[in-house]
């Protein structure tokens, strides 16, 4: 679906340089060297030029003052040609991140963590959403999987994946409609809760916490986990975890997403979705 999803937005943008009009640009910030953040950077960016996107990444050092930073924003937020852009976290601990988010043009938020967005998302107009929850959408809705009247339990609350799809499902549309309950640590009766839903939504970060007895006969279970853990029959020295027991799991499901591939691959898609839409002066949802 995926690899679909990408060769839809490269006829878009095909269309759109065709016409002699410039390609969709999406700009990374990135400061200071993380691991984690170098990896995904370099896959967005590959990502971006798979599908003909211009992709810039902006570097600064970790010394850069939040009002430097700041000032960095405002050049992108201003310039005709950044159709959207992303701020890697984690940013160093003397730079407020949340400041820093707020500080993005909402209208340039292809990661849809900008309060407005947010907001908007939430009394269902049309937004960036953020884009792991969004590519979980995407799948329900290509898969034409049926949403409404069904019971959604999302476990984990976070705001880049939890909160927000749950949001999702629970909007009157589709795919949504969906009676949601919300599971986090300090729920008592995990077990229980996931067994009365039709679709879970695993996103906590706990390597096989879902397990056969805790879903029912033909759930659909999604998988949005992806916690690295050690395997010595790996050249890397580790793998990809989920948070499903997969291979207990799937017979009983009517559909489920495996770790690697799923929802991963889907994020991506996304973050492409909503720069094309940003490259049009349109909203996601607004076409
Ligand atoms: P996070 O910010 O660490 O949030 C985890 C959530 O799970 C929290 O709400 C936490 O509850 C809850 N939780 C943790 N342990 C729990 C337990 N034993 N029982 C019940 N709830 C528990 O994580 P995140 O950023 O949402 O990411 C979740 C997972 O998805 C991670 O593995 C991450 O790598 C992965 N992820 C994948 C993608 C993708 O593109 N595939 C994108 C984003 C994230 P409290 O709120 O009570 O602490």
């Amino acid at each position: 679906m995926a690899a679909r999803l990408k060769e839809e937005i490269a006829a878009e943008v095909k269309a759109l340089t065709d016409k002699g009009e410039r390609p969709p640009h999406l700009v990374a910030v990135i400061v200071g060297h993380d691991g984690g953040s170098e990896a995904y950077v370099a896959n967005k960016e590959k990502n971006c030029l798979a599908v003909g996107f211009k992709s810039t990444n902006l570097r600064f050092d970790e010394t850069i003052t939040e009002e430097e930073l700041l000032a960095e924003i405002d050049k992108l937020n201003n310039d005709p040609e950044v159709d959207g852009f992303i701020i890697q976290m984690p940013l160093p601990r003397h730079i407020d991140s949340q400041r820093v988010t707020e500080a993005i043009s909402w209208r340039k938020d292809v990661d849809g963590f900008h309060p407005v967005n947010v907001g908007r998302m939430n009394i269902g107009l049309p937004a960036f959403r953020p884009a792991t929850p969004s590519g979980i959408i995407e799948l329900l809705k290509r898969y034409e999987i049926p949403t409404k009247g069904k019971h959604a339990v999302v476990i984990g609350r976070s705001n880049i994946v939890g909160k927000p799809i749950a949001s999702m499902l629970m909007q009157k549309a589709y795919p949504g409609d969906c009676t949601v309950t919300v599971c986090h640590s300090a729920t008592p009766d995990i077990k229980e809760q996931c067994r009365r839903a039709d679709i879970i939504i695993a996103a906590l970060g706990r390597p096989g916490f879902v397990t056969e007895d805790m879903v029912k006969e033909g759930a659909v279970v999604i998988d949005v986990g992806t916690t690295r853990v050690p395997d010595p029959t790996k050249k890397s020295g580790s793998r990809l975890c989920g948070d499903v027991d997969f291979d207990n799991v799937a017979p009983k499901c009517s559909y489920i997403t495996p770790v690697p591939g799923g929802v991963g691959p889907m994020t991506n898609c996304i973050l492409l979705l909503n720069t094309l839409a940003a490259r049009k002066s349109l909203l996601p949802g607004e076409e």
